[in-house]
């Protein structure tokens, strides 16, 4: 049995239908048990069980690891890509990008940097579009194995509306897919997501084919997108006249609570009913939202439609994977319409919300008793200026709102899954 000991914050309801006071725990002294992958306790130092104490410090903080609920592996090396809206984007620099995937070496580095660059920014959980390539999919997943990540991937499919190089038949696609999800769902801690990018670049037989796989293997996901930029709503409209954006996924079987839809910036009222019957989850990714030019997410309407919502990077239309970027842009997004979202709330998102998202909120996502031991170290002195901010954080709320809107990879000192250590800037203490 392991004891860490340190602050301790984690969610354990949600913020948005309960009281904010009794959506976490908060320890300024406190502690975490784990007995192998899984936490055992947690609570107020004075009450800690016998073990190897490790003693992080009362300037070190114990929180739940981060979960992004949507991102583009391919798309780590074209951040920052600038100019173009979404459909522009796409095919400037999105396409060309994912055609590299073709060759295994360059996926391989390309999958290595990614998993780096998540577990270094404190991200333990995320759901993740590979490119077309059957290949290259499964090389993310042997790295996100290696790495000991918990990762749900998918293998894009589109057969229309892109490049030649990045086009594939409905029936390889399905074929490729279907091996993947034998491959890979179920193995450890790796799941799969059927993955049509979104309506446009799938005809309707892929699309149909994407819902055999999804008949199949009903504890796939499904992951897409949906809404994210007035020019590609008007677009599905003509692809599809007889019906309404969600309506097209919904038709071919696509809609479940194990599906993943990005973005949701414009959805209609009618839209919002048909997801929120589905039990669908939208991951809202403000930053890719703000740097596209997309639009303002209407949080507030889509919650009390009955959705559930986590948070995503996107990267690479999101700048970077850093889920303290996230949060501190949702509250952005959220106070240009008159909406101020609360610490408790915005943390909430990038962890227990984001794993209730993918299904997974009984194991992960919260620092409980019970749960696998999914956590991280974060220095409240990282920086100068982050350490002189905390110096005066009168409450638990103030602290974290420090961290949301100063915190980046610095402030991630280690990070473990499962109880596994898979991350660590320096190395810790440990007495016994
Ligand atoms: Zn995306």
């Amino acid at each position: 049995m392991k004891i860490y000991r340190a602050r301790v914050f984690t969610p354990v309801a949600d913020p948005f239908t309960t009281d904010a006071d009794g959506s976490y725990v908060s320890h300024d002294d406190g502690f975490i048990a784990v007995d192998g992958s899984r936490i055992t306790s947690v609570g107020p130092w004075d009450g800690h069980p016998d073990g190897e104490i490790i003693d992080l410090g009362r300037q070190t903080l114990l929180t739940p690891g981060f979960v992004d609920t949507h991102l583009h592996a391919p798309q780590l090396e074209m951040i920052g890509s600038y100019g173009g809206h979404l459909l522009e984007w796409l095919n400037r620099y999105t396409f060309p990008t994912e055609a590299k995937f073709s060759d295994p070496g360059h996926a391989r580095k390309v999958a290595r940097a990614l998993c780096d660059e998540l577990v270094r920014h404190g991200t333990l959980c995320a759901l993740i579009f590979s490119t077309i390539h059957r290949e290259a999919t499964s090389i993310f997943f042997e790295e996100a194995e290696n790495y000991g990540l918990r990762a749900i991937i998918g293998k894009t499919m589109m057969d229309r509306n892109a490049p030649d190089y990045l086009l594939e038949s409905a029936k390889d696609s399905y074929d490729d897919s279907r091996a993947l999800i034998r491959q890979w769902h179920g193995r450890g801690l790796l799941r799969y997501a059927v993955t049509p990018r979104f309506a446009p670049t799938s005809t309707p037989e892929q699309l149909e084919l994407a819902g055999a796989l999804k008949r199949e293997f009903p504890d796939a996901y499904v992951q897409s997108h949906i809404s994210e930029n007035l020019n590609e709503v008007a677009w599905v409209r003509e692809l599809f006249p007889e019906a309404e954006y969600a309506d097209v996924y919904d038709r071919y079987g696509l809609l479940s609570d194990r599906t993943i839809l990005a973005h949701g910036v414009h959805l209609t009222e009618e839209e919002l009913e048909l997801l929120s019957r589905r039990a669908t989850r939208i991951a809202h990714c403000p930053n890719s939202n703000l740097f596209l030019g997309s639009g303002l997410f209407p949080l507030h309407r889509v919650i009390e439609s009955g959705i559930g919502v986590g948070l995503g990077s996107d990267i690479g239309a999101g700048t970077t994977p850093s889920m303290f970027t996230a949060m501190a842009d949702a509250y952005k997004v959220q106070q240009v319409q008159g909406v101020s979202l609360s610490p408790f709330q915005l943390w909430f998102l990038a962890t227990l919300g984001g794993a209730r998202v993918l299904s997974l909120g009984s194991e992960t996502g919260s620092l409980e008793s019970g749960k696998s031991a999914d956590f991280l170290a974060l220095d409240l002195r990282a920086t100068p200026l982050l350490a002189m901010r905390i110096e005066r954080a009168a409450s638990i709320e103030d602290l974290l709102a420090a961290l949301i809107f100063m915190g980046d990879d610095r402030a991630v000192r280690s990070a473990w899954i499962a109880g596994r250590q898979v991350w660590t800037a320096q190395p810790l203490n440990s007495t016994s």
